[in-house]
């Protein structure tokens, strides 16, 4: 190797971790856990992009980033009440990447590719470099089956992660869906803006937007740390762009499941201009108890967030019940009846207070 070469090496651009030997040599995988990381490799997708691994703090064994992206040999124990499928997309899917579970939308699963794969993730049997994309004859048949039923006014691109295509192919996609004339919003859900911020390119801004119908980008991040200087100029260009942001965060253990840390989540998104939209509940997917929280505890947080942050910062705390039966909002009852027919209703100190019957 030449100097010039060495040099190269040298400043060669930090790469996405996808092997167990990337993570060895980031020093992400300790020695006495390698072998059962292979094994948890070798059965769910691993890739953590350089705008995360940077972020991920060696020194702290709990660290919220690592948690989420780093595998951990936890994932081998799969729990009796866990399953590959744990909302149910496969009894709700007519057509090959089609999920028709409410009757005005459907998910359209583009791809299964992610730019990092989420340790919890509910689809983690269905994604990853392994599973089959969608061929050009299945993705006519998924877009002839939205247009064969007038009752669906919303398309939620979802995956994996749809910002992992190509500006020209999720642009083909958007406009083949923008001519369906029941079709009114498009929304994508989308872990790039944080993940992978340089994504976020003109480009790809055009290829979201589709003439007379609305576009939603819904950003899934977990942790205020994920919202880097990079990832909120990356969000800033596509709100600039005139895209609305929603976002949905997962909760989970040692990640965001402290007043605190959730919190900051929420303000960090509405600092960037993205409503909070969901708080979801870890579901069911095998090997990831670890990360899950009781329901209990889930209701506490939300009603300590009620009492300090402002209305725009609360998200909606939601379960999908397994089997898929579709999402239920699972926060705290705030309103009670009381026995002479009216309510007690709660503060949000905690206090209770009276609201007369019907008259
Ligand atoms: S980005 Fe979404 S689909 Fe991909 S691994 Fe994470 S949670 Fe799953």
């Amino acid at each position: 190797m030449t100097v010039r070469e060495k040099g190269c090496a040298m400043n060669a651009a930090p790469k996405t971790l996808r092997r167990l030997s990337d993570l060895r040599e980031a020093g992400l995988a300790p020695a006495d856990k390698r072998a059962a990381l292979e094994r948890v490799a070798a059965q769910y997708a691993v890739a953590i992009t350089p705008a995360m691994t940077e972020l991920i703090d060696r020194a702290d064994p709990r660290d919220p980033i690592a948690r989420q992206f780093v595998p951990d040999a936890a994932e081998l124990g799969v729990r009796p009440e866990e399953t590959s499928d744990p909302i149910g997309d496969r009894a709700h899917s007519p057509v090959a990447g089609i999920v028709h579970r409410y009757p005005d939308r459907v998910l359209l699963k583009l791809t299964p590719l992610c730019a990092v794969y989420c340790r919890f993730c509910f689809r983690r049997a269905m994604i990853g470099p392994g599973v089959k994309p969608l061929t050009p004859s299945a993705l006519g048949a998924a877009l002839a089956y939205v247009a064969a039923h007038p009752e669906i006014w919303e398309v939620i691109l979802t995956g994996g992660d749809p910002l992992v295509l190509s500006a020209r192919r999720l642009g083909q996609a958007i406009s083949r869906l923008a001519a369906i004339d029941h079709v009114k919003v498009i929304r994508l859900h989308t872990r790039v803006p944080v993940a992978d911020p340089a994504r976020v390119t003109p480009e790809l801004l055009r290829a979201l937007k589709a003439s007379g119908k609305a576009t939603y980008v819904v950003l899934h991040a977990n942790h205020a740390r994920e919202l880097t200087a990079a990832a909120r100029e990356a969000c800033a260009r596509i709100v600039d762009a005139g895209i609305p942001m929603l976002s949905q965060s997962v909760l989970l253990d040692g990640v965001n499941d402290d007043p605190q840390a959730l919190g900051a989540l929420m303000r960090a998104l509405v600092e960037c201009r993205i409503k909070p939209y969901y708080l979801h509940h870890g579901d069911l997917a095998p090997g990831t108890a670890h990360l899950r929280t009781s329901i209990e505890h889930g209701q506490k947080l939300v009603r300590e967030l009620r009492g300090r942050l402002s209305g725009l910062c609360q998200p909606s705390y939601v379960l999908d019940i397994p089997g898929g039966y579709g999402k239920s909002p699972i926060g705290p009852n705030y309103l009670t009846r009381d026995e002479a027919g009216g309510y007690r209703i709660e503060d949000f100190n905690g206090d209770l207070h009276c609201y007369p019957p019907p008259t």
